[in-house]
């Protein structure tokens, strides 16, 4: 299902023009138009999802199969020395469209991306209270 004024669904289904590496039935994978270094590029589903949380089973497991084939490819085809994949969830997480997308932003040396946080320390306690709850609804 598309949503009505949703700039990813556009995207998706050629309404809105895209600098598009490649397309299949569920997915359009196009370049940022605001890239934080040479080659960023988003995979998008072409159904809407808001984020992670609704991404249904089909979708997901195809993400990542496609993700792969595509940082393969950009590693032939760019110099990178590495690449983040970067998938923001909601406006505090970084999330500025809400159709979901991923975010592959291949590293060179001396470049100006960031996504590293501050290292935290664990609770040991409350790790095994979160492992057995959270795995308890999977
Ligand atoms: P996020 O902040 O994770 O929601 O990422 C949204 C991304 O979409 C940003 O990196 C934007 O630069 C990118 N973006 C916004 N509009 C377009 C567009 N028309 N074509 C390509 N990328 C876009
Ligand atoms: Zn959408």
């Amino acid at each position: 299902m598309k949503k009505e004024d949703c700039l990813f669904c556009k995207i998706g289904a050629g309404e809105i023009p895209s600098t598009t590496i490649y397309e299949d039935d569920d997915f359009r994978v196009f370049f940022d138009v605001s890239p934080a270094s040479k080659g960023h590029c988003l995979i998008v589903p072409k159904e809407h999802f808001d984020d992670v949380f609704a991404l249904d089973e089909p979708t997901a497991s195809k993400l990542f199969v496609l993700a792969s084939k595509v940082a393969r490819s950009m590693k032939k085809e760019l110099n990178l020395e590495g690449l983040n994949i970067v998938q923001n969830n909601g406006t505090i997480a970084g999330q500025t469209v809400f159709h979901f997308h991923m975010h592959m932003i291949p590293r060179y040396a001396g470049d100006t991306v960031n996504v590293k946080w501050i290292p935290g320390e664990a609770d040991t306690n409350e790790l095994q209270e979160l492992a057995k709850s959270i795995g308890d609804n999977l």
